[in-house]
C-alpha cells in the first residue's frame, strides 16, 4: 500500500520534503531548506531512502542535500538544466531525472511545470501512483508547462492558496510602478528574474542584470528544449541589449539583482544602496521571515507586488482536472490558504494532516 509523508511542505510555505513509500521503495521528494528562518525538513527517523528527486533547484527544494548522509547517501536525479546551473557540487553531478524511465524501479514520468529552469512535475508509479508537482505555475513567455498526468493521489504546490489575480494584470501594474527607472527589483537569479527582465525589456525601460542573473539566461541558451520558442528568441535580445549591474556602480535603469530578499547576491549590497538613495525598491516574491526584505516593506520603504510564479486558481483548477486525484495533498500553504484550497474544491479529499496512506 503506498504512503506519503510530508517532513516538510505542508502547513507552511517550505522546506519541501515528503517521503513516498511504493512498490516496496523508498523515494525522497525534494530536500529543501526555507525558506523562512532556514527551516530544515524533519529528517528524525526516517533512516535510508533508495533515491532522492529533485523537482528544481530553488533552495527551499534543494538547500538541504548535504542532509544525504544521514539519508543512507542515495543517488540524487535531478534534470539537466537543474544540474548545470547549480552551485552545489551534489546536484551538479547528480544522476539524470527522466522523461519517462525507472528510478530505484519505481516507473517516473516527468514533464515541465514552468516555474524555474528545468522544473518538472513527477508522477511516480503510474496512474494508481502519486503526482507530485514540485513548484509549478501557468505558462510563461520563457517556461513552458506541460499538461500533469491522472494520478490517484496528488501533492499540489498551493502556494497562493486559490489567488484569483493573473500574471497578466499583475505584469501590467508592475510596469505601471516601474515607469522609466530606476528601479530596484530584486528577484531569484534562476527563475523570476530572467522573466521580469524580459517583460520589462518588452515595454521600453532599459535593464541592467546582475551577474549571477545574466549567467543563467547564458547556460539557459543551452536547453532550448525547457525554453518557449518565443521565450529562447527574446532571452537572445535580453542578452544583446541588457547592460551589466555592477552592485557598487551607478542606480540607474531597472536593475534586476539576484537574491530575493537583499540577504544575499547583488541584491544584498545594491537594497541598501537603493533605500539609502531613494531609488524604489519592488519585491516580487516571498518576503522571507526576518529577511531585510520583510522589513524594508513593513517599514514602508519598499513595495512588495504580485508577480505570479505558483498558480493562481486557475492554474490550480486546470491541475485538478487533468489530475484527477481522489486525494491530494495542498503544499507549501500555511493553514488559512490550504483550508481556502480544500473549500474551493470540495470533490477531493484534501490531507489535514500532512499524510496519504492508498
Ligand atoms: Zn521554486
Amino acid at each position: 500500500m503506498p504512503e506519503l509523508a510530508a517532513l516538510g511542505g505542508f502547513d507552511a510555505k517550505g522546506p519541501a520534503c515528503f517521503l513516498l513509500e511504493i512498490d516496496g521503495r523508498r523515494l525522497l521528494l525534494d530536500l529543501g531548506q526555507g525558506p523562512d528562518g532556514g527551516r530544515r525538513p524533519d529528517l528524525e527517523g526516517v533512516g535510508p531512502v533508495d533515491a532522492i528527486l529533485v523537482s528544481h533547484g530553488h533552495g527551499d527544494h534543494v538547500g538541504a542535500l548535504d542532509l544525504v548522509e544521514r539519508l543512507g547517501n542515495p543517488p540524487i536525479h535531478a534534470t539537466a538544466p537543474v544540474r548545470a546551473l547549480a552551485a552545489d557540487p551534489r546536484l551538479r553531478d547528480a544522476h539524470d531525472l527522466p522523461r519517462d524511465g525507472m528510478v530505484a524501479g519505481v516507473r517516473i514520468e516527468t514533464g515541465r511545470a514552468g516555474h524555474a529552469p528545468g522544473a518538472v512535475w513527477m508522477r511516480l508509479g503510474g496512474p494508481g501512483g502519486l503526482l507530485y508537482s514540485g513548484d509549478f505555475a501557468a505558462a510563461s513567455r520563457l517556461f513552458p508547462v506541460d499538461p500533469m498526468r491522472h494520478a490517484q493521489v496528488a501533492v499540489l504546490d498551493c502556494s497562493y492558496g486559490v489567488l484569483p489575480e493573473a500574471l497578466d494584470s499583475q505584469t501590467r501594474a508592475l510596469l505601471a510602478a516601474i515607469g522609466a527607472g530606476p528601479c530596484l527589483l530584486p528577484a531569484p537569479p534562476a527563475g523570476r528574474g530572467l522573466e521580469l527582465a524580459l517583460a520589462c525589456l518588452e515595454a521600453g525601460p532599459s535593464v541592467r542584470l546582475c551577474d549571477q542573473t545574466r549567467h543563467t539566461a547564458e547556460v539557459l541558451r543551452g536547453f532550448g528544449d525547457w525554453l518557449t520558442p518565443p521565450g529562447a528568441k527574446a532571452l537572445e535580445r535580453l542578452l544583446h541589449h541588457a547592460g551589466p549591474l555592477d552592485p557598487e556602480g551607478p542606480l540607474a535603469d531597472v536593475m534586476i539583482a539576484g537574491g530575493p530578499n537583499c540577504g544575499s547576491g547583488a541584491a544584498q549590497v545594491l537594497g541598501p544602496r537603493a533605500i539609502a538613495a531613494g531609488v524604489p525598491l519592488i519585491f516580487t516574491g516571498h518576503l522571507s521571515q526576518g529577511s531585510p526584505a520583510a522589513g524594508w516593506v513593513a517599514e514602508g520603504r519598499a513595495r512588495r507586488m504580485g508577480w505570479n510564479v505558483h498558480p493562481d486558481r486557475a492554474t490550480l483548477s486546470r491541475a485538478l482536472e487533468q489530475v484527477r486525484p481522489t486525494r491530494a495533498l495542498a503544499g507549501f500553504a500555511p493553514p488559512d490558504r490550504r483550508r481556502a484550497v480544500a473549500a474551493a474544491f470540495p470533490g477531493i479529499r484534501w490531507s489535514d494532516d500532512g499524510r496519504i496512506a492508498w
